[in-house]
C-alpha cells in the first residue's frame, strides 16, 4: 500500500486541505507515491505548482484520482463510496455514532475505513490526534472572534482620557479548546474565569492565570480517555444554576462542553441570556452537537432582543486553514510514517497495534470495531 490520493475537499464550506506540500515531499521521499486532486489546498494557500514541486502528480477530479489507489486521504466524510478501491485505506473524519448507513456502505465496499475521531487518546497516538490539532485552533478563533464582535476592548487601559477596566470572559468547558480560548483571552488582557466538570482541570486552570469556578455537583469525573462523564439532569440544573451569575458579569461567554458521543449539555438557558449584559458575546462550540446554548444556531449569528450576541463556534479552524492544514497533515503524516513498513517500503495494516485496533471500523467486507458492529 503506497499510492495515496489527496482528495479535494468537496463541501463548499471546508478551507482545508488534508496534505500539504512539505509533508508531500516527506512521504515521497519514504516511498509513498502521491497524487492531489487540482485545486486541494487552493483555499489555504498551497498551489497545484507547489504539489508538483513537492513531488506529487495531479489529478484532474476525485473520481478520476481514486482509480487504483490503495490509500485514500481527505477531512470529511465521503458523499458516497463509489469509485474508491476495493481493500483501499480511507482515512477521514466519520461522524461514526451519527453515519451507521455509511459505515454499513463502506464495510460492503470493502474498504478499510479509519476514523479519524476514534485515534486513541494515548501519547504515542498524540502526534496523530487530530481532534486536538483543530480544537484548539478553534479555541483561538472562538476568541478572536467574540472580541472583534464586542463593543469593548479586552485589556485593561490607564490613559489620561480615563481608566478601561479589562473585560471579563467565561469559559464553560476547560479540554483542549477551552484551555485555548483561556490562553487567548488572558493574552488579550482580559479577566477570564473558568469551570469543568472533571476536577483534574483547576490546576490548569489556575496555571494560566485564570479563577477555577467552584461548582459542587456531586460525583463527577472522566472516562479513561480524559473524556468527561455525562451528568445527570439535577446535576445540570444545579451546574446552570451556580454558573448564571458569572455569565451575568461576563462580557465573553466561550462553551465547550461536550460529552464524547453522546449530546452536549443546555448550560446556557433563555432565563440567564436574558439577564446579561446588552452587547455580550456567546461562542457556543457545542452548537453541532446540541449546544451548550439555547437558541444558538449552526453557522449563524443571533442576535437577541436585549442585545446579546450567540455566535456559532462550529468548525472555526476553517477560518484559519493555513494552520489548520499544517496541523492536519502533520496528523495524517505522523499516521502514515508509523504503519510504513520500512522493509517492505509500504503501509501495512496491523490490527495488533492499539491505534489501528482503536480507530478501523471497517475490513474485509464487516465492521469491526466492537462499538459499531
Ligand atoms: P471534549 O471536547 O469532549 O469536551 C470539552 C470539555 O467539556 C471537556 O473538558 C469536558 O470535561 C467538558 N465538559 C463536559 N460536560 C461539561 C459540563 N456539563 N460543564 C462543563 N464542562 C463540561 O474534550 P476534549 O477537549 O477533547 O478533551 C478532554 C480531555 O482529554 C482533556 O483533558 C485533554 O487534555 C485530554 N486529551 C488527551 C489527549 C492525549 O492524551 N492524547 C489528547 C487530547 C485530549
Amino acid at each position: 500500500m503506497k499510492k495515496i490520493l489527496l482528495c479535494k475537499e468537496t463541501d463548499e464550506r471546508e478551507t482545508r486541505t488534508a496534505l500539504i506540500p512539505d509533508d508531500v515531499k516527506r512521504l515521497t521521499a519514504m516511498g509513498f507515491e502521491i497524487t492531489a486532486v487540482k485545486g486541494t489546498g487552493a483555499k489555504s494557500g498551497f498551489s497545484d505548482e507547489d504539489y508538483e514541486k513537492a513531488g506529487a502528480k495531479l489529478a484532474s477530479s476525485n473520481e478520476e484520482g481514486l482509480k487504483g489507489k490503495d490509500i485514500v486521504l481527505r477531512i470529511l466524510k465521503p458523499e458516497s463510496v463509489k469509485g474508491i478501491e476495493k481493500g483501499a485505506l480511507h482515512l477521514s473524519y466519520l461522524d461514526p455514532f451519527n453515519e451507521k448507513k455509511l459505515l454499513g456502505e463502506m464495510a460492503k465496499a470493502g474498504i478499510q475505513a479509519v476514523s479519524l475521531e476514534m485515534i486513541p487518546r494515548t501519547t504515542l497516538a498524540q502526534k496523530m490526534d487530530v481532534q486536538s490539532s483543530q480544537t484548539s485552533l478553534a479555541g483561538y478563533t472562538a476568541v478572536v472572534n467574540a472580541a472583534a464582535r464586542l463593543p469593548k476592548i479586552l485589556p485593561m487601559m490607564v490613559t489620561p482620557s480615563g481608566t478601561i477596566n479589562p473585560a471579563r470572559v467565561f469559559v464553560i468547558g476547560v479540554g483542549v479548546a477551552g484551555l485555548q480560548a483561556i490562553a487567548t483571552a488572558k493574552r488579550l488582557g482580559a479577566r477570564v474565569d473558568a469551570f469543568d466538570t472533571r476536577p483534574v482541570v483547576e490546576e490548569q486552570v489556575k496555571s494560566l492565570g485564570a479563577s477555577f469556578v467552584k461548582i459542587d455537583l456531586g460525583e463527577m469525573g472522566q472516562t479513561d480517555q480524559g473524556y468527561a462523564k455525562e451528568l445527570t439532569p439535577e446535576q445540570v440544573k444545579k451546574q446552570q444554576e451556580a454558573q448564571a451569575k458569572v455569565c451575568e458579569r461576563s462580557d465573553i461567554v466561550i462553551t465547550t462542553a461536550k460529552v464524547f458521543g453522546r449530546k452536549a449539555p443546555r448550560l446556557i438557558g433563555k432565563d440567564v441570556l436574558d439577564r446579561m449584559k446588552p452587547g455580550a458575546v456567546v461562542v457556543d462550540m457545542a452548537v453541532s452537537t446540541g449546544g451548550n446554548v439555547e437558541g444558538s444556531k449552526l453557522y449563524e449569528e443571533v442576535v437577541r432582543d436585549n442585545g446579546v450576541i450567540i455566535m456559532s463556534g462550529d468548525m472555526l479552524e476553517r477560518q484559519v486553514p493555513y494552520d489548520a492544514s499544517k496541523m492536519l497533515s502533520g496528523n495524517f503524516t505522523a499516521f502514515l510514517t508509523h504503519f510504513y513498513d520500512k522493509e517492505k517500503k509500504e503501509l501495512a495494516v496491523n490490527l495488533d497495534d492499539e491505534i489501528m485496533k482503536g480507530c478501523l471500523l471497517t475490513k474485509d467486507g464487516e465492521i469491526i470495531h466492537e462499538r459499531f458492529k
